[in-house]
C-alpha cells in the first residue's frame, strides 16, 4: 500500500560537493525523487540559528510516495543521510543533513525509535512555513498545517525569519503530479 510522507529536510553545514546547506538540501530533494518519487517540494528556506548562535539553516519539506512503512522509511532516511555526508556526532551540533519524518499519511505511529508526527512539529516554524507550501490542508489531529504554521507564527512573531532562496529542481514526473489531488490525512 502506498504511503505519503512529509520529509523535514535541514542543512547548517556545508558539503564539499553540494556546497552551501541551500545546495545540500537541493541534493536530498533530487536524492529523495530518485529514490521514492517525489510528489511535491516546498521552496528551500534559510532560517537563521537559533539562539544566534551557529550557523543558518536552510530548510525544505518534501512530499514522497511509498510503500514503506515507518521503521523502513526512517531506515532509508537515515541511510540517504550517510550518502549525503552526515556522520554520527553531536544531535545539535552543525549537520550536512537531518532528514525527519514530519507527517505520514498513516496518522500516528509510535515506536521506542520513532514518532510520528514528529514532536516538535507543532514548535517548528522551520518546518510549518514550508509545509504550509505544499500541503496547507493535511490535518494533525483536528488542526491543518495551515492553521499550525499560522498559530506559531502568531506567537512568535519576531521568531525565526525565513527567507525564500530558491525553489529545486523537480523532475518532469513530479510536475505533472503537482496539481494532483487533496492530501488529507
Ligand atoms: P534530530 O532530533 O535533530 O533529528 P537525529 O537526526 O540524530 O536528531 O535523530 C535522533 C533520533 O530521533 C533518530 O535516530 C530517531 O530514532 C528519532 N526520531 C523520533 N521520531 C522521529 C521522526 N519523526 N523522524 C526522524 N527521527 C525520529
Ligand atoms: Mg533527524
Amino acid at each position: 500500500m502506498s504511503h505519503l510522507y512529509a520529509i523535514a529536510i535541514g542543512s547548517n553545514r556545508p558539503h564539499g560537493r553540494h556546497g552551501r546547506p541551500p545546495g545540500v538540501v537541493e541534493a536530498a530533494i533530487a536524492r529523495l525523487d530518485q529514490e521514492f518519487g517525489l510528489f511535491d517540494a516546498s521552496p528551500i528556506v534559510l532560517n537563521a540559528a537559533h539562539g544566534g548562535a551557529g550557523r543558518d539553516f536552510a530548510n525544505a519539506v518534501a512530499l514522497v510516495e511509498s510503500d514503506l512503512e515507518p521503521a523502513d522509511m526512517l531506515a532509508r532516511l537515515k541511510r540517504l543521510e550517510r550518502e549525503l555526508g552526515r556522520r554520527p556526532g553531536r544531535r545539535w551540533g552543525p549537520r550536512v543533513v537531518d532528514l525527519d519524518i514530519a507527517l505520514w499519511s498513516g496518522g500516528e505511529f509510535r515506536s521506542r525509535a520513532l514518532t510520528i508526527p514528529h514532536r516538535q512539529l507543532g514548535r517548528r516554524s522551520f518546518v510549518l512555513q514550508p509545509l504550509a507550501t505544499i500541503a496547507p490542508g493535511w490535518r494533525v489531529g483536528s488542526l491543518s498545517i495551515r492553521h499550525l504554521a499560522h498559530r506559531l507564527a502568531r506567537r512568535r512573531p519576531r521568531g525565526l525569519t525565513a527567507r525564500q532562496v530558491g525553489s529545486p529542481a523537480i523532475s518532469p514526473a513530479f510536475a505533472a503530479r503537482r496539481n494532483v489531488g487533496v492530501i488529507t490525512q
